[in-house]
């Protein structure tokens, strides 16, 4: 709770022993999509009482969780994404259903460079029907290679119209990225994730996707498109379309102040600003290294 009120983090990511990464792993290695993970029973209680320990530390009542986006290795071939998005939402919903009172599901996506995004509604069905998710995390990227369709492309729009029918929020998140040039740099995804999520940001703005899916609701992490917010790029959201800017599109923190890639305070009185209120704000952070993940 914070001054009486009840706080939601929609910003969350899941924390897993070694076993959940070591299965896929296996995965790729051996070319072979596999379902059945193994995870020990206390080694997962130990994952989530940490993973709790810091919500309660950050007085978070409720937190939305979905995948780590690096591991959700959307480079790969469809064949083993479709496994593993079911197997990590799989994974998630174990855990919803340990921890009704603190924890909604965010769903993986089985997306690739091509987006796959018939397999993509497909899961995104089974999480919000069968899984009782709220939605998915979305990766602007997914081949890690700048080729992917911009957010503003219709090769995304099934799945747009599939999350509006569900009810469904996409939260953009990146993962990682291939670029050549940022091999030398440690962590580059999070360079990624701003780049990534305010071009996602500027694409949504400049389009009719919110005319075409006027319930389409859409949360940006990591500041919400920070670079959008820092530097004039076009007209402003606001004078684009203002339903956008107050209907369609949140903007939320990355895991708070230790890896987002401006500060809290920035986000603030950026969303003051623009008159809106700090709705989505993300409390969670966890050491430097788990939030690499
Ligand atoms: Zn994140």
């Amino acid at each position: 709770m914070y001054n009486g009120k009840k706080v939601i983090d929609v910003h969350g990511h899941l924390s897993t022993p070694v076993h959940f990464r070591a299965h896929v792993m296996n995965m790729i290695a051996l070319r072979t999509p596999n379902e059945n993970i193994n995870i020990p029973e206390a080694a997962m209680k130990q994952a989530l009482d940490r993973h709790l320990r810091v919500m309660d530390e950050r007085d978070i009542d409720l937190q939305m969780i979905s995948p780590r986006p690096v591991a959700m290795v959307h480079w790969e071939r469809p064949i083993l994404q479709e496994a593993w998005a079911r197997t990590t939402n799989n994974v998630i919903h174990g855990q919803c259903v340990m921890h009704p009172d603190r924890f909604v599901g965010i769903a993986q996506l089985p997306q690739s460079g091509d987006l796959n995004i018939e397999a993509c509604c497909t899961e995104l069905e089974r999480a919000i029907d069968k899984l009782g998710f709220v939605g998915a995390l979305v990766n602007p990227d997914p081949g890690g290679d700048r080729q992917s369709p911009g957010m503003d492309d219709k090769a995304w729009f099934p799945l747009y119209k599939r999350a509006e029918q569900l009810a469904a929020t996409l939260i953009v998140h990146p993962s990682i990225t291939r670029d050549p040039r940022l091999d030398r740099i440690p962590h580059s995804y999070q360079y990624n994730n701003i780049t990534e999520e305010t071009l996602a940001t500027l694409l949504l703005e400049h389009s009719d996707v919110f005319e075409k899916f006027p319930k389409l609701k859409i949360v940006i992490c990591h500041c919400g498109g920070a670079l959008r917010r820092l530097i004039e790029i076009g007209e402003p959201i606001d004078a684009v379309n203002p339903s956008r800017a107050n209907d369609n599109m949140i903007t939320a923190s990355g895991e708070a102040s230790g890896v987002c890639g401006v500060s809290p305070a920035m986000t603030f009185s950026s969303q003051n600003r623009r008159q809106r209120p700090p709705a989505a704000m993300s409390t969670l952070r966890l050491s430097r290294a788990r939030a690499a993940a």
